[in-house]
């Protein structure tokens, strides 16, 4: 018991191991490409994002250009009162546009529109320190401001003069990182050289060593925008997709770990399927009850394999039988048949001493180290007289050391066992291997059975058979009977006991012991009415 649970759990095990493998492999590979992806498509967007931020400011730059030229347009600026009234409502009017100041060729303010702003600077760049875009575009440069900085376009109005719009960038980055990484990130658009000219940062700072950083550049203007954020706060920023994935990649790696258990299984091959059916103890005794083909009284039984899957689908013995003796299967599925066979035949053996039961032997097996012992032990722990067994060994394969062989018929014969000769005249080795061997029984095979009652060698074969036997001293038993003409026959032949659909199928024991019963009550049915006409 204990060994066949060890069986049973092992598989179960490789299989749970499998499963959970292909799980974990699947899972890693899905965590991989979930990542892979949500970083591929955070890059693309903060690279997104810092394209946008730049945009902005090259609009910027166009707007103050648009404005000054629109200064121009309206007339020279000068500082008088009412010029710079006019140009204070051009300020007004833009909100980007914080400042527009009439400038020296070297960059000097001369006057301001709103003259105010000039307290707010920090320092003011010189002509020379301007960035020019291209050969006729406007100058950019850094305004740095209490508080901030700004971004300074010059035109040149004339031979001395130049005008500057002070341009507010920052206002137009605050917008540009999404509402959860506005704490996280920051964004900054700098000047060619590397000032700043406009950021957007959290108000309490960015305390973060290695921010990882998305930039671009423009090709317009000497421009740079760069966004910058917390490695941990992409962590948890558009990641909808990563379990979506990790549900089907876990899903996949069930699908796949079954699948390779089965593959495995198919594998494996009907060897290993036979190890689980003895594991799971599948094969399993059916019975077909043995007669005396004169009376129908039933003498015993044969005992014949079938494999009972979990299903309740069965496998006839021939498409396992064959294989198992090949494989030394056979002797493990015999002794499970066996003992199950005697447990539940035991109340009617012990009940009726002459019922005998017949089981099938391969030839290699009857010879094995130690059969007769453990057949001994097997018998008498299932409380069953050895007279009450018949050993069928098949004469379909020659015994490879019969003198072998006939010593342990003989041992099995001294112990109070039978031993019947299986499928007698459809052998190889012919009836000088039956005499050798010393056997209690022939049993005649359906071969021979099937043609008997029509004309033909059949009956007169198994005539010469049943002759020999009475001079070896042995009985007779025919099976394959299926028709009341084939009972004649033979027992015109001289055969007196038999097997065969006529009487029963090989049933499961629950039948077998009701047909048992009922065929007890038949009989007794048919000697009453005898006993009656000839009284009569
Ligand atoms: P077998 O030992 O010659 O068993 C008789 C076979 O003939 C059985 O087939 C039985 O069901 C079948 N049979 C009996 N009466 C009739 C009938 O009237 N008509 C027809 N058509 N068939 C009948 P089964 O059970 O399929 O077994 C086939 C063979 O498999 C057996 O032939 C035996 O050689 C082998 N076998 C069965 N069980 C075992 C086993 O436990 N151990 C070994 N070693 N061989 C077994
Ligand atoms: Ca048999
Ligand atoms: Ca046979």
């Amino acid at each position: 018991m204990v060994r066949a649970s060890m069986k049973l759990r092992r598989p179960f095990l490789t299989k749970l191991a499998m499963v959970a493998v292909s799980l974990a492999v699947f899972a890693t590979g899905g965590h991989f490409i979930a990542t892979g992806a949500i970083n591929r498509q955070q890059t693309r967007q903060l690279e997104e994002l810092a394209n946008i931020a730049l945009r902005r400011s090259e609009v910027a730059v166009d707007f103050g250009v648009a404005t000054l030229d629109d200064v121009m347009r309206r007339g020279p600026m000068n500082c008088n009162s009412a010029s710079l009234q006019a140009v204070r409502l051009q300020v007004y009017q833009r909100s980007a546009v914080k400042d527009i100041r009439l400038v020296t060729r070297e960059g000097s303010v001369i006057c301001s529109a709103y003259s105010e702003t000039l307290e707010f600077d920090n320092e003011w760049v010189k002509r020379t320190d301007m960035l020019r875009t291209g050969d006729r575009g406007p100058m950019l440069f850094r305004v740095d401001q209490i508080n901030g900085v700004a971004l300074g376009v010059l035109k040149d109005i004339d031979d001395t003069n130049s005008l500057v719009a002070i341009l507010g960038v920052s206002a137009s980055l605050f917008d540009i990182l999404p509402a959860e990484l506005r704490d996280h990130g920051e964004v900054m658009v700098r000047l060619e050289r590397g000032a700043d000219i406009g950021r957007f940062a959290p108000a309490a700072g960015l305390d973060v060593p290695d921010l990882v950083a998305f930039s671009a550049t423009s090709h317009r203007y000497p421009l740079h925008a760069t966004v910058r954020v917390a490695p941990q706060a992409l962590q948890s920023w558009n990641r909808d997709g990563y379990w979506p994935v990790m549900l089907i990649a876990v899903g996949l790696g069930l699908v796949f770990g079954l699948l390779l258990t089965r593959t495995v299984r198919q594998l494996e091959g009907p060897i290993a399927d036979i190890d689980r059916g003895l594991a799971r103890r599948e094969f399993k005794p059916y019975f077909q009850p043995t007669f005396d083909l004169r009376s129908g009284e039933i003498k015993g039984c044969e005992v014949l394999a079938r494999w009972v899957h979990a299903d309740g689908s069965i496998t006839p013995p021939m498409n396992f039988i064959p294989l198992a003796e090949s494989s030394g299967r056979i002797e493990a599925i015999t002794w499970q048949i066996l003992g199950e066979a005697l447990k539940v035949l035991r109340p009617r053996m012990t009940d009726d001493k002459y019922f005998k039961m017949s089981i099938n032997i391969t030839p290699r097996h009857l010879v094995s180290e130690g059969f007769v012992d453990r057949l001994r032990s097997e018998v008498r722990d299932g409380g069953v007289a050895a007279r009450q067994i018949v050993l069928e060994v098949t004469e379909r394969e020659a015994f490879a050391d019969l003198e072998k062989a006939a010593t342990i018929v003989e041992e099995l014969r001294e112990y109070g066992f039978r031993v019947a000769m299986d499928d007698v005249g459809v052998g190889h080795s012919g009836l000088s291997q039956i005499k050798r061997l010393g056997v209690n029984t022939m049993k005649i095979d359906k071969f021979f059975v099937d043609t008997i009652a029509q004309d033909g060698p059949a009956a007169t074969i198994v005539e010469m058979l049943v002759r020999l036997a009475a001079k070896l001293k042995m009985t007779v038993i025919a099976e394959g009977i299926e028709t009341v003409e084939q009972r004649q026959a033979l027992l015109a032949c001289g055969v007196e006991d038999g097997q065969g659909y006529l009487v029963s199928p090989p049933l499961p024991f629950a039948k077998f012991d009701d047909f048992l019963i009922r065929h007890a009550v038949k009989l007794d049915a048919e000697a009453t009415v005898r006993d009656a006409s000839r009284v009569a």
